[in-house]
């Protein structure tokens, strides 16, 4: 056996994890190199298993979970945000349908009530809109504009 053969399992030889076997046992018994760097990896394994393990600082566990804890929380937020914004989206969608739908069949209770609103609107603004689904739309559109600009406002203050 030569010595570059045993230099692998030297380590293991020398923590009691590797069994060396007959021919290896004979090749450290004549062979100087080889003893030494047994005892130099028996003495890095000794050095090892005395070494204390270095103390994490004061408050280092605490800090790391309040930081996991804050990030599942931002986590949650955000998709609860997502959540919230779908279902208002969904929601404006199936009101502006509806509407849209009911003024497309003309029925005139919802015609005469958005006459009534258009009125008022216009005695508030001082502007006449005779296209009451330009203003949904228009309106429709703020609400969306305003909910993204909300959620892009939550989102940066994070
Ligand atoms: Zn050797």
């Amino acid at each position: 056996m030569r010595c570059e053969e045993l230099e692998p399992i030297i380590e293991g030889l020398a923590d009691g994890t590797a069994d060396p076997g007959a021919e290896a046992r004979a090749h450290l018994a004549g062979c100087a190199l080889c003893t030494r760097r047994g005892s130099q990896a028996r003495a890095i394994h000794e050095l090892l298993v005395r070494r204390e393990a270095p103390a994490p600082p004061p408050g280092f566990t605490a800090g790391v979970m309040a930081r996991v804890q804050r990030q599942r929380w931002r986590a949650e937020r955000a998709v609860d945000l997502g959540f919230n914004l779908a279902v208002a989206a969904g929601v404006l969608l199936i009101v502006a349908g509806g509407v849209g739908l009911a003024w497309s069949l003309g029925l005139l209770r919802i015609q005469a009530n958005l006459a009534v609103l258009l009125e008022a609107g216009a005695r508030l603004g001082g502007r006449v809109a005779p296209q009451a689904q330009t203003i949904g739309v228009a309106g429709l559109l703020l609400t969306m504009a305003l909910g993204l600009w909300w959620w892009a406002e939550a989102d940066s203050s994070f």
